[in-house]
């Protein structure tokens, strides 16, 4: 079982992540946002010079929203292992009720599933018999 020491340890390394991703989420939507605006509002000194250039800048603006969607979800997920820390259920594996190992734990404080969990959703097996060819 997890320590109370070690808790604290998760809880605190936990609570950095959360102030981390929140700031970044924030200074990605602004940066975003900012480039969206400029277009909109046809002011050409901010644009591409470049036709090529273009494309480049469509995709990047849509590669850091994808990024901010994505980090929004590691929060979600940081806040959830923050209320299991606090309901005492931090390191218990939501799907089969086991004990998640120190070491995942330690790579991925907010994992909610033991690694042959985790394994299992990754592989979209959800305990069902395979279809037969
Ligand atoms: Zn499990």
């Amino acid at each position: 079982m997890i320590k109370a020491t070690e808790l604290r340890a998760f809880k605190a390394s936990l609570e950095q992540l959360r102030s981390r991703l929140r700031g970044d989420v924030t200074m990605m939507a602004d940066e975003a946002l900012r480039k969206t605006r400029a277009e909109a509002s046809g002011d050409l000194s901010t644009m591409p010079i470049h036709m090529a250039d273009l494309g480049t800048d469509a995709y990047e603006q849509e590669f850091t929203l994808s990024l901010m969607a994505s980090e929004e979800e590691t929060l979600e997920l940081v806040e959830q292992a923050l209320e299991r820390i606090r309901s005492k259920k931090f390191g218990i594996c939501e799907e089969c009720g086991g004990v998640i190992a120190k070491k995942r734990l330690e790579a991925l404080p907010y994992a909610a599933t033991c690694i042959r969990c985790a394994e299992k959703l990754e592989n979209g097996d959800t305990g069902r018999p395979r279809q037969p060819r």
